[in-house]
């Protein structure tokens, strides 16, 4: 059984958080291969400020090329930036279940705040049916820290999607008979977000210690964010 991580976002522009998480959760789930995933139009993004599909693709091609760690596992998906319209998850894992081997074993990759959005999404309910979750616990966006962070987790899976969740201390995540498990991990702290870059490349600040070399020469030649 061949373990696939999906993992979507803006990575407008990637940043080495994402590769910083991504390495993080491939090596504590045991994944043999995770697909990074840029969402063509971000629906629950304000549209200003997002740089070209094609530029944040190939921001991400260099990113990974440049990880050692990361070069062999991970690979781009376009397939959101090919599809018409807004991008939405439960299409692109509909996509991904329909083409990849009855062999692979799909997890689903989301930060804890865009999970305490989940119930805007389409077909949300859906997709607790279609794909086991991983929820990272990501720092400096959050506003709780330790334990309290993952009891509001509960009590919104518990409000907004079934009340039969249950925490499967042997299996270390939420269980639920009809639905997909729930995994939870904290991840380093690292307090890098795209929103960031954006701003100090707009005010001349330095991002070199926020993304990969390739990526801050690639933003540079192009004038991205200014
Ligand atoms: P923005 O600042 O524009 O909102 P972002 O830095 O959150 O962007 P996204 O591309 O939207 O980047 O993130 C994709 C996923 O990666 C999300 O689930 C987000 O929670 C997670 N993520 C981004 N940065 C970090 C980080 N430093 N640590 C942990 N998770 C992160």
């Amino acid at each position: 059984m061949k373990r696939i991580g999906l993992f979507g976002g803006t990575f407008n522009p990637i940043h080495r958080g994402h590769l910083q998480v991504i390495q993080e959760v491939m090596e504590a789930f045991n994944l043999d291969q995770i697909k990074l995933i840029p969402a063509a139009l971000p629906p629950h993004k304000e549209s200003g400020g997002v740089a070209d599909a094609q530029d944040r693709l190939q921001m991400i091609r260099l990113a990974v090329a440049n990880y050692p760690a990361l070069t062999q596992t991970a690979t781009v998906s376009d397939v959101e930036l090919k599809r018409p319209g807004p991008s939405y998850t439960i299409d692109t894992v509909r996509y991904f279940m329909q083409v990849l081997s009855e062999n692979s074993a799909l997890f689903f990759i989301l930060g804890l705040d865009a999970f305490h959005e989940i119930d805007t999404w389409k077909s949300y309910l859906d997709l607790f049916e279609l794909v086991p979750f991983i929820v990272m616990a990501r720092p400096g966006v959050y506003r709780h820290d330790g334990d309290l962070k993952w009891e509001i987790l509960e009590k919104y899976l518990k409000s907004k999607i079934s009340d039969a969740y249950r925490f499967s201390v042997s299996r270390s995540c939420y269980v639920h008979a009809e639905k997909q498990p729930i995994f939870v991990f904290d991840v380093t702290p690292l307090e890098i977000s795209s929103t960031q870059i954006r701003e100090s490349v707009k005010n001349r600040r330095s991002i070199t210690p926020l993304v990969p070399e390739k990526v801050e020469d690639f933003i540079k030649t192009k004038g991205l964010y200014l």
